[in-house]
């Protein structure tokens, strides 16, 4: 028994190595990765319910993996903000969805993730001022988005970082609305101009009238707060309807379009999407 509780032992502590191994390894690929030019941007549209027509835009980053193939964000984010990497992907992400922006009508506007590192970075304001001036965009193209736990860490600083980068002439989105946990008189602090509602909320809208409570009340709020507010998660006509019923008429999801490459993207700007 005891030398089975030795090698048990030895076998745990090695495999705690692999881990710790892997995680190195994949912390190098993913450096390697970021320095190599392997990120890719992906556009999801927002949509305006009522005419279909795409009304704003999503960043979303992919990783090509030479051996992997694509990576999803959900796979490497996490390890980015651990690691430090996060902001040299913040920026790629920053310059990427500028350069194609620079080529897109001057009507949409894209919505870029910011990092919880990334937002409390030093001179985030006059770093985005630098960007946008390099590819001769307004700031009001780029609308940044943020989390509640981002801001809920140290309330008065992110108060503060929000006030600067809206007298920058950026436009802020409080993304995953619902998960976190800001109350509403902060929520009545911040100097948004969007609210996304979280999919968890949206999936079961049909079903759950708890959900369809919930949903009814952010958007209230966002109208007491003049807001504008947006699902997210929207897959099915049903879920599209009870939105706009509740007043939400600007929608992204799977139902409209899938977050698409730069040419796919394009195709639908400008023209109504079919029905
Ligand atoms: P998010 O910001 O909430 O982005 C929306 C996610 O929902 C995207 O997943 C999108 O593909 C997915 N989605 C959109 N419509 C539907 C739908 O109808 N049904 C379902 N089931 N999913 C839908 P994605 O691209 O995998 O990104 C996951 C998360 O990774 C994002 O959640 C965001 O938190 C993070 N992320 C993505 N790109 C970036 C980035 O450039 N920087 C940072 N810091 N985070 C990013
Ligand atoms: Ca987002
Ligand atoms: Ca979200
Ligand atoms: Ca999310």
């Amino acid at each position: 028994a005891k030398r089975a509780g030795r090698s048990q032992y030895r076998y745990f502590d090695e495999g705690l190595n692999a881990v710790a191994r892997e995680r190195l390894e994949r912390e190098s690929e993913l450096r390697h990765g970021i320095e190599q030019g392997q990120l890719r941007l992906h556009f999801q549209p927002k949509v305006d319910a009522t005419t279909r027509r795409v009304v704003g835009v999503e960043a979303l980053v992919r990783w090509q993996h030479p051996r992997l193939g694509l990576v999803m964000p959900g796979d490497f984010i996490a390890l980015a903000e651990e690691t430090g990497l996060i902001q040299p992907l913040t920026d790629w992400v920053l310059e990427a969805a500028c350069e194609a922006l620079a080529h897109w009508p001057p009507e949409v506007a894209v919505s870029v993730n910011i990092a919880a590192p990334s937002f409390a970075g030093a001179d985030l304001g006059e770093r985005l001022d630098a960007l946008v001036a390099r590819h001769g965009l307004q700031p009001g193209r780029l609308v940044l988005e943020v989390t509640e736990s981002m801001l809920m860490s140290d309330t008065t600083a992110g108060i503060a970082r929000l006030h600067e980068l809206r007298e920058h002439g950026y436009l802020l989105s409080l993304d995953d609305f619902g998960t976190g946990y800001s109350s509403l008189s902060h929520v009545k602090r911040f100097p948004l101009h969007e609210l996304k509602i979280d999919r968890a909320f949206v999936r079961d809208l049909y079903s759950d009238g708890k959900d369809r409570a919930l949903v009814a009340s952010i958007i209230t709020l966002a109208r007491l707060l003049d807001l504008q507010v947006v699902a997210e998660g929207v897959e099915t006509e049903q879920q599209a309807a009870i939105l706009c019923e509740l007043g939400c008429t600007v929608h992204q999801g799977y139902l409209y379009a899938r977050p698409l490459p730069e040419p796919a993207l394009l195709a639908l700007l400008g023209a109504a999407l079919p029905p």
